[in-house]
């Protein structure tokens, strides 16, 4: 978990035993159960899990907009979690963008300063300076109901960067972009953290997202905060099955198929298997027999089933051919690739 991030700092946020209860008596959710990790300093941080795993609420809960049910929300080491959301140096940027249709980019930017009584110089200096930080300068004069989603989305960020923020928070930010806009846009996320120097945390759902652009990632779900670490870190030691089945693909083959002690299960990713007929020395293999074959370009994925319901998937390079469905083959691995979880 310690993994050590470059350009990331001391410890800037603390989430301490965050409980948060929704409704009462039966109908009761627990939307988070003790939640309890650490955000640093200049790093981007990622919120990820699937659709109902807590992560919003965890969010809204930074943000002030939600406070714990029990436990503590710390800022450089001060409890913040029942102070409003004004008070505390995070801003958030919605998933809608929320930007007001009858006023022009500049004024749509202005306002949250003038709300925090700024100067009016200090805002026109201000504005001129995040239009040029989101690369938009020459738009200050347009209405945001004529611009792209893309374009949307950029003031967003310039308003929600405009106040000095510590902390920029981030709800699915990207999700209303399509697919090739959404990869631009997150180049330009990660060149905007690193140029500002500010802590990012981002919720997302999608683990490729999660991956590309995250110092850190907490993996959660059904309001678990199952690991806290580095992508590299997270896609070769998963902590859990759920861990190593949501981020990228997992095999996660029981031990004992392959001859090791019961109750253990074994990760291993698909591209990190070979369906050769001779494995080499000090690989571990198991015969599947092939249920599919689908060329996707720049590699091919083999899958089969080995026993009773048990199935596997080899991602193999390039195009293959000798390899085809009802066919018995063997699937092996470099056992330093594997790693034991608890089943
Ligand atoms: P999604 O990706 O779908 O937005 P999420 O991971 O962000 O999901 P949350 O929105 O944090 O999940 O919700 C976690 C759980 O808490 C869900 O079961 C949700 O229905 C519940 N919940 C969230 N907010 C409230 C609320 N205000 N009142 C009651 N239940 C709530």
């Amino acid at each position: 978990a310690g993994a050590r991030v470059s350009g990331a700092g001391a410890v800037l946020l603390g989430i301490d035993h965050v409980d948060k209860r929704f409704g009462f008596g039966a109908g009761q959710i627990a939307a988070l159960d003790d939640a309890t990790f650490e955000i640093r300093d200049n790093e981007f941080f990622t919120l990820l899990g699937p659709s109902g795993c807590g992560k919003t609420t965890l969010l809204r809960i930074i943000a002030g907009f939600e406070h714990p049910t029990s436990g503590r929300v710390l800022l450089d080491g001060r409890d913040i979690g029942h102070e409003p959301p004004f008070k505390r140096p995070v801003n958030t940027m919605f998933q809608s963008y929320a930007l007001f249709p009858h006023l022009n980019v500049r004024q749509n930017i202005a306002y949250g300063l003038e709300m925090l009584r700024w100067k009016p110089a200090d805002i026109k200096r201000r504005v001129d300076e995040v239009l040029e930080l989101v690369q938009m300068p020459a738009f200050a004069d347009r209405r945001t109901t004529q611009m792209s989603g893309g374009q949307q989305q950029r003031i967003a960020l310039a308003r929600a960067l405009a106040p000095r923020p510590r902390v920029l928070l981030l709800d699915e930010p990207l999700s209303a972009l399509d697919l090739k806009l959404r990869k631009a846009m997150q180049g330009e996320l990660k060149r905007l953290q690193k140029e500002t120097s500010l802590t990012f945390v981002m919720v997302t759902h999608d683990q490729e997202e999660a991956l590309a652009l995250s110092d850190r990632i907490a993996v959660m779900n059904k309001g678990k905060v199952l690991q806290v670490a580095a992508p590299a870190e997270i896609y070769a030691r998963p902590s859990t099955c759920f861990v190593a089945d949501f981020i990228g693909e997992a095999n996660l083959i029981p031990s004992g198929l392959v001859g090791r002690p019961e109750g253990r299960t074994i990760s291993i990713r698909p591209e990190q298997i070979s369906v050769d007929p001779r494995p080499a020395a000090g690989h571990r293999g198991i015969a599947a027999t092939v249920t599919g074959v689908t060329f996707l370009g720049a590699d091919t994925l083999i899958e089969a089933r080995c026993t009773g319901d048990i199935s596997i998937r080899a991602r193999l390079r390039g195009a293959v051919s000798g390899i085809s469905v009802g066919e018995r083959a063997e699937f092996s691995w470099d056992r330093a690739n594997e790693w034991m979880l608890d089943a």
